[in-house]
């Protein structure tokens, strides 16, 4: 129940009919008991502006999500930005202060890590593949980088993006081994597909059949799509004796960065 004391967060994006957060988080605030509701926002483009001045006057809103496509277009209009988010250029949760300043941060690559920890993964000093350099590709290598891994292997098909994105961890995270390409995933720890390949039907594989002939059963292999939930990838990575995770895996594991983010859950969820 929404009531006249009920403090709200909301999910911004365009379109916003198919985010599952809102459903997520109104659970847990039931469950939780907490005066708190979360409201989806369906903003267009050319009131981005008016949007970011409404936020910053909507007293009882103690944050936002950010989602597709305003995750860059927000980086730039928010009044402070962590330092992964303004490393990224991209922000996917607002936490709103008392005095109405929009404080930012990038949570995409925490909730990755996190599901992949929950697996097992152990990312210092481990060796890892991350084929896509895109949104949220970009925010995993960068939580990988930020928790220890030893080396990462960055591919894209677009070598513009993925010259940015090196250029970006190069600079952040000089003791990381990168390299732009892979002739082998033998020895790898860590396989994730960061891209939408394997969406839909296609039976699509990001990488090369035969590349992946070569990977271990000890790797720990990811997949960001989320339908399938096991997508043709992480079907091979099972016949491969891999453990997997999935991209709902990832998606749940969101949810207690974005609370705490926003200020709406203890710190003991992130
Ligand atoms: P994006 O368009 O920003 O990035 C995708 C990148 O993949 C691009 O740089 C593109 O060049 C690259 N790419 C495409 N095909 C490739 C191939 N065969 N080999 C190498 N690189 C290739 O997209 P995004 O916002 O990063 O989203 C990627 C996927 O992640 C989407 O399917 C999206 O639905 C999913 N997603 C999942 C979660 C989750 O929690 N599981 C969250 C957000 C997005």
């Amino acid at each position: 129940m929404i009531r006249g004391t009920t403090q709200l967060v909301a999910i911004i994006g365009s379109p916003i009919a198919q985010v599952k957060s809102p459903e997520n988080f109104n659970a847990w605030f039931d469950a939780a008991g907490a005066d708190l509701a979360m409201v989806p926002m369906d903003v267009r483009a050319g009131e981005l502006d008016a949007c970011l001045a409404l936020l910053r006057g909507w007293q009882n809103l103690r944050g936002c999500v950010v989602t597709v496509p305003y995750k860059q277009a927000f980086a730039t209009r928010v009044d402070a930005l962590s330092r992964r988010a303004a490393a990224l250029g991209a922000v996917n949760v607002v936490r709103r202060e008392a005095d109405g300043r929009l404080v930012a941060d990038m949570v995409d690559g925490l909730g990755f890590l996190g599901a992949a920890q929950a697996h097992g993964f152990a990312p210092a000093g481990a060796r890892a593949v991350v084929v896509g350099a895109g949104g949220v590709g970009s925010a995993i290598a960068y939580a990988l980088c930020e928790a220890g891994v030893g080396s990462l292997a960055l591919l894209d098909v677009d070598a513009g993006r993925q010259a940015r994105l090196a250029a970006v961890l190069r600079n952040g995270f000089p003791e990381v081994d990168l390299q732009l390409e892979c002739a082998s995933l033998a020895g790898v720890d860590l396989l994730v597909n960061a891209t939408p390949v394997g969406m839909g039907d296609t039976g699509a594989l990001p990488l090369d059949p035969a590349l992946l002939q070569t990977l271990g059963a000890t790797a720990h292999v990811a997949d960001v799509v989320t339908s399938p939930v096991v997508t043709p990838l992480l079907e091979l990575a099972r016949t491969r004796g891999c453990t997997v995770q999935t991209g709902p895996e990832m998606a749940k594991a969101q949810l207690g960065h974005l609370g705490v983010a926003m200020g709406v859950m203890p710190e003991s969820h992130a």
